[in-house]
């Protein structure tokens, strides 16, 4: 579904992706972990084309990224949902509002933009929460509304940078749950980027780690464990395992 091959970006004078080459497999959750600098935010952005990248090349569902034109940049990223560790809700709006977002900005009919926030609503379970400000909800609650805005338009893919690194570990379990239900139920592959052990585990068939920008290990969790058990406790830490 992601084949990213030999990309490389540089910022000025730093490289921050090194001939980074990772293959994503349709309707998988896989896991990208390193240290904080190494360049994972960046790669997520270059796989929905919101960042440019030097050389190498990035297919996403078949698409070269590099290839799109200006007006078929909006079509692709319809397909690539995003959520982040802050939320970015729209603080004034409710969370039905943030919900219709993207169906408003796709001219969606009223009707369907109702009945489709709604079910998003009842998928994330805050079917009762329609009304609310983000201000009034938990940690846990908004990234929900976040993820229900993020499925809105049905997309193939889910990229998720740090999204439960903001809450305790009993949420963000809760969340990597509905992360595992929308994979398993619509079918979305997933990419997570994390620092947590307990996320990993719980929902990643594969993993990469990234160090200075470079890709040092990618395989099965348990084998990269059991191979290289350093690399992911000087990562992650050992109080997370
Ligand atoms: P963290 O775990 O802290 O989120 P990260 O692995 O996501 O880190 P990136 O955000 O991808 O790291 O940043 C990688 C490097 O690229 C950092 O050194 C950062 O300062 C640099 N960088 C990122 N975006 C830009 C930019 N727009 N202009 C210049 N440098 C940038
Ligand atoms: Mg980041």
């Amino acid at each position: 579904m992601i084949h990213i091959k030999n990309v490389t970006k540089s910022f000025g004078d730093i490289k921050v992706l090194d001939r980074v080459s990772l293959n994503i497999r349709k309707g998988t959750i896989f896991g990208l972990v390193g240290r904080s600098g190494t360049g994972k935010s960046t790669l997520l952005r270059c796989i929905n084309g919101i960042e440019t990248y030097d050389t190498g090349s990035v297919i996403v569902d078949g698409v070269d990224v590099k290839s799109l034109k200006n007006k078929e940049v909006r079509e692709f990223r319809k397909n690539i949902g995003m959520i982040f560790q802050n939320f970015s809700l729209l603080e004034r709006m409710t969370v039905y509002e943030n919900i219709a977002l993207p169906l408003k900005c796709w001219k969606y009919k009223r009707s369907f933009i109702d009945h489709r926030v709604k079910e998003l609503a009842e998928i994330v379970e805050l079917g009762g929460k329609l009304d609310a400000k983000p201000k009034e909800l938990s940690g846990g609650q908004k990234q929900r509304v976040a993820i229900a805005r993020a499925i809105a338009m049905d997309p193939k893919i889910l990229l998720c940078d740090e999204a439960t690194s903001a809450l305790d570990p009993k949420t963000a379990q809760s969340v990597t749950t509905l992360l595992n239900q929308i994979n398993k139920d619509f079918g979305i592959t997933i990419l997570v980027v994390t620092h947590q052990m307990s996320v990993l585990q719980s929902c990643c068939e594969e993993i990469a780690i990234l160090e200075d920008g470079a890709i040092a290990e990618v395989g099965n969790i348990e084998d990269i464990f059991l191979q290289q058990p350093n690399a992911l406790i000087n990562l992650i830490g050992q109080k997370d395992l």
